[in-house]
């Protein structure tokens, strides 16, 4: 085993080349190798922050820095043992882009404008007095104060910013630790500089690094404060991961609150589907199917119909494609509504859909409600004219396909302007009416009544033959003929006289009303109160 004298009388280019022995030696106790395994530390953990913290801007730089320093080292080290001067000036420069980079980073996470020229300026300039020392065996003291004096003013910039910066509070105690250190890594890089500017001032000997003052400063103390630079980075990072997580926390929360209030506040039922099956329900939608939210929630949506295979439906909840449709809807009484629905997707995935239910059922009865009055004699309740020509019409063309028997009688009730001039006028209304109700019960479904105007009735008989026709009309006629109308001024009775005509071959709707209404001035003519069937008979004497 060789005495730290005998060491210290090894060049570097003996060292591995007349013995190895001293260099394991070396190697025990060395800061160099210690400094080297920490900065391989920081450059695996500077990796799995770039890696866990994407997109973060910063640990990009930091992870390139730090294995930039790491191959400037084991370059540097190969010179330690080669000697070769190409090793010498590629690991200074590697050691200074590494330390460069690792600053840029800081910029970079701070948004500001990064200064690149740094890195081509400080590997430069080393490389210009690295190649110099080389070219004309220069001091090897001087060199290392070159060295020193880059790498402790390259920091500066990036402490005056971490120190000086007064947005982003959220960072402010990490930045306050990465900006300590490294002002303690430029402070002694730069006390070493001015150490290797005295010995070369003083023209001290050469000593191996091992036993020098001046390398136990960068490796004792400006490494350490270099990992703690980087543990206050790494800190730095996760300060505002944690502070942006929790205003996304805090933004998400106001979201689903508005969007809780939105809901609430909306007139139709909202339910949040998945699958076809119901997350989630506003209140109006617990009020129109009658279930509490707690039971609807997981149910699948068909519950809330009546007929949950309705085509329409199932296409769009297959699809995932909006649409509107009406439906009857379900409630939990068993009773059901009239109900218009839209589906529309909710966040562009198939499966996930908002229903939006509306009770229409008041306006379907307006619509019931138009439709009678467009259709209906708001007195009887009959047909009106317009109506009834647009079934008459269908009807004829269908005995027109089929051959089928078909009568048509035209009603006009006798002497009305008596009972209108006897009664009043409320009074003929309510026999109108009478009249009417009348009817109406004696005919099939099919059978079209109609109010052609004033007391003059129309009825449509579809598969009926002229005689099961005058059945008929001789039924209500005789029931007229015998129902006592009630007065306060006293009774009085009603009759009606009609005309029938059956439907031939060629004829249209307006035929047929011309020989029901010569038949029915026949049964005028002849007395009233009676039903006349058409004979050719009436066309020659009208005619
Ligand atoms: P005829 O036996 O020849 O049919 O005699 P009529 O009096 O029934 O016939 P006319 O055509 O002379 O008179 C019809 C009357 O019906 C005239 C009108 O006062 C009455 N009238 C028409 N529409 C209404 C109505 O909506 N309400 C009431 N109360 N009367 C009506
Ligand atoms: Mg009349
Ligand atoms: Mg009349």
């Amino acid at each position: 085993m060789l005495g730290r004298q005998e060491l210290s009388r090894y060049t570097r280019i003996e060292f591995l080349t007349e013995s190895p022995l001293p260099f394991m030696h070396a190697l025990y106790f060395s800061p160099m190798l210690l400094g080297l395994c920490l900065l391989v530390a920081v450059a695996i953990a500077a990796s799995a922050l770039w890696r866990m913290s994407r997109p973060y801007a910063g640990p990009g730089f930091w992870m390139a820095g730090s294995w930039s320093l790491i191959g400037g080292i084991l370059l540097f080290i190969g010179f330690m043992a080669t000697g070769s001067p190409t090793l010498n000036v590629l690991g200074n420069a590697g050691q200074l882009a590494g330390e460069a980079l690792f600053l840029l980073g800081i910029f970079r996470f701070m948004g500001k404008p990064l200064p690149w020229w740094t890195v081509p300026v400080s590997v430069g300039l080393m490389v210009s007095f690295n190649i110099h020392y080389w070219l004309f065996a220069g001091n090897s003291d001087f060199l290392m104060g070159v060295y020193s004096t880059i790498a402790g003013l390259l920091p500066v910039q990036a402490i005056w910013l971490l120190l000086r910066e007064k947005a982003d509070s959220a960072t402010r105690p990490a930045r306050l630790l990465v900006g300590v250190s490294l002002l303690i890594y430029s402070v002694v890089t730069l006390l070493r500089g001015a150490l290797g500017y005295l010995n070369w001032w003083q023209d001290q000997p050469y000593v191996s690094p091992h036993e020098s003052f001046s390398y136990l400063l960068p490796y004792n103390f400006a490494i350490p404060a270099l990992v703690m630079g980087f543990v206050g980075v790494t800190l730095m990072t996760m300060q505002r991961i944690l502070a942006n997580s929790q205003q996304h926390a805090e933004q998400a929360r106001l979201s689903s609150l508005r969007f809780e209030r939105l809901l609430g506040a909306s007139s139709s039922g909202v339910a949040l589907l998945q699958n076809n099956r119901i997350q989630d329900v506003n209140q109006r939608m617990e009020y129109l199917s009658g279930l509490p939210r707690r039971q609807l929630i997981g149910q699948p949506v068909g519950v809330l119909f009546v007929d949950p295979a309705q085509q329409q439906l199932e296409t769009y909840l297959s699809t995932g494609t909006a649409g509107q449709c009406d439906i009857d809807a379900l409630h939990a009484d068993g009773s059901s509504y009239p109900a218009e629905i839209s589906l529309s997707p909710l966040t562009g995935e198939k499966q996930d859909m908002i229903l939006e239910l509306r009770d229409v059922s008041h306006r379907k009865t307006l619509e019931h409600q138009l439709q009678l009055l467009a259709t209906q004699d708001s007195l009887t309740g009959a047909l009106n004219r317009r109506a009834f020509n647009e079934q008459a019409e269908t009807e004829i063309q269908r005995t027109a396909r089929h051959q089928n028997p078909l009568c048509l009688a035209v009603l006009d009730l006798d002497h009305f302007k008596r009972i209108n001039d006897a009664f009043g006028h409320l009074c003929g209304d309510e026999s109108l009416l009478q009249f009417s109700t009348l009817c109406r019960r004696q005919i099939r479904r099919h059978d079209l009544f109609a109010r052609f105007g004033g007391e003059e009735f129309t009825l449509l008989l579809p598969e009926t033959t002229a005689e099961a026709a005058r059945l008929l009309l001789e039924r209500i006629r005789q029931e007229l003929d015998s129902l006592p109308m009630q007065h306060e001024q006293g009774r009085f009775n009603m009759t009606v006289s009609a005309g029938i005509a059956t439907w031939q071959p060629g004829d249209t709707l307006e035929t047929l009303f011309r020989r029901a209404d010569q038949a029915l001035y026949r049964a005028k003519s002849d007395g009233r109160n009676r039903v006349q069937l058409w004979s050719a008979t009436m066309e020659d004497s009208q005619a």
